[in-house]
């Protein structure tokens, strides 16, 4: 025992390897001692040469100190919540880290005086939808309309229809987020048909607000009816509408998903949505409307508990003025083209000894939105055992399995992040070639 003790490498030594150290100034001691411990266990335990330690710590290391791995999304889902929604355009990164440093994110630098806070941001999107007499920015959309029903309900009212009572994941439902304020909910109608006699029988003076809700992540069919805004907002009262996804606009693609500009159009006083789903943005609530209520709400209190960070504002600001983020282009590309795409990657694959064959496939907007739309796309179909290795992959890509293979749909891949996609590949195929 004492003989493999002593050929275990001493810590301080392998924390003065080279590499090593440099890593520790880059990502601090705390990961590159754990790191090294669990090489060292690896050596102790017979499972690692003692001269491979300082290699196996290093190639141990996360690429960042962030705790959250790169990963490359090729499930065909859009927007997929559990991978971080939306992810940010090359713009917007660049903003991010940009305004990561010290910025003038509450400071006049022309007067030296302190100014109002992410007036880009606010600007961006108040240009974006010019309908909108005012804006506001909250933490998420849940956020939006937690403001908005201590604001406008507490105490109060909110009329809603019982078929947009939605639970928008992870066990978290809207009316149990809006009742937490103080509000009580007025339900009316029924699970399929809402109509304005019943909206209009349940107003009276303890009315806050009339809430209509995008039920996005589920469809009614069948003997539904259910009131549009531009009826809601003949009723005398505040019309809140929760659009969900953030299309500021119509999407030629999405022609059942409410818009900002749309629902302010029909009448809304007040549009609330998330930056991080189709809008393809940073995650944020964003409020728009007629000035007075957003006003209001941007006085309240909890306005600066709900407030969004710099970094956030930033990367709002960027997604909005500049090129089309990742979600815009994978809702836009076309079938053909993606079909040519994995004809491409398959080709190179099965030239490297990869079993990986094109195949037509079908893609999804996710993050709860629009789940009757099915897009047309291409994915290279690879064996099923490639799963987990490529889960494993720096960066990590997630596929689809389908019919005991695993799909990489190129569809939610964008084109300049395919030679990594191949590369994870041709990895995972060297790590198990049995794959
Ligand atoms: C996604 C969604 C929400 C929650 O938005 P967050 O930004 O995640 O807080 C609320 N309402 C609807 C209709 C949604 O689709």
């Amino acid at each position: 025992m004492s003989d493999v003790r002593r050929r275990v490498p001493r810590t301080d030594a392998l924390l003065a390897e080279p590499r090593l150290a440099a890593a520790a100034a880059r990502l601090g001691r705390t990961l590159v001692r754990a790191a090294v411990a669990d090489a060292q266990q690896r050596v102790r335990e017979g499972a690692l040469p003692p001269e491979e330690a300082a290699d196996a710590a290093l190639a141990a290391l996360p690429e960042t100190a962030g705790g959250l791995r790169e990963v490359l999304n090729a499930t065909g889902v859009l927007v997929h919540t559990n991978l971080g929604r939306a992810a940010l355009s090359a713009a917007a990164r660049e903003a991010l880290l940009a305004a990561a440093g010290t910025t003038d994110v509450e400071f006049d630098l022309t007067t030296g005086r302190r100014s109002g806070r992410g007036t880009e941001a606010l600007a961006a999107l108040a240009e974006a939808v010019p309908r909108a007499e005012a804006v506001h920015l909250t933490n998420n959309n849940a956020a939006a309309l937690v403001l908005a029903a201590t604001v406008l309900a507490q105490g109060r009212e909110i009329v809603v229809s019982r078929g947009e009572l939605v639970e928008i994941g992870a066990g978290f439902r809207l009316p149990d987020l809006l009742a937490s304020t103080g509000a009580r909910l007025r339900e009316v109608g029924t699970t399929n048909r809402t109509h304005l006699a019943d909206y209009a029988a349940a107003i009276g003076p303890d009315t806050g607000f009339v809430l209509k809700i995008h039920p996005s992540n589920f469809a009614t069919t069948g003997f539904v009816a259910a009131v549009p805004v531009a009826q809601l907002a003949t009723l005398g009262v505040p019309v809140v509408h929760d659009i969900g996804s953030g299309l500021l606009r119509p999407h030629p693609a999405l022609p059942a998903e409410p818009d900002a500009d749309g629902s302010l159009a029909a009448g809304a006083d007040l549009v609330t949505a998330s930056g991080d789903k189709l809008l393809g943005g940073p995650q944020v609530g964003l409020v728009l409307g007629r000035r007075e209520p957003v006003e209001r709400l941007r006085g309240h209190p909890l306005a600066r508990a709900l407030r969004v960070d710099k970094l956030t504002l930033a990367a709002l600001a960027a997604t909005l003025r500049g090129p089309a983020p990742p979600v815009a282009r994978a809702l836009a590309a076309e079938p053909a083209e993606l079909a040519a795409r994995a004809a491409r990657l398959a080709g190179s694959l099965a030239a490297a000894g990869v079993v990986a064959e094109p195949v037509a496939s079908e893609a999804r907007v996710g993050g709860g939105g629009a789940p009757e739309v099915v897009l047309a796309s291409a994915a290279v179909a690879v064996p099923a055992g490639f799963a987990a290795p490529l889960r494993a992959g720096r960066p990590a890509v997630v596929g689809r399995l389908h019919a005991d293979r695993l799909l990489l749909d190129l569809r939610t891949v964008p084109a300049a992040d395919e030679p990594a996609l191949l590369a994870a590949v041709l990895a995972a195929h060297r790590s198990a070639p049995a794959g």
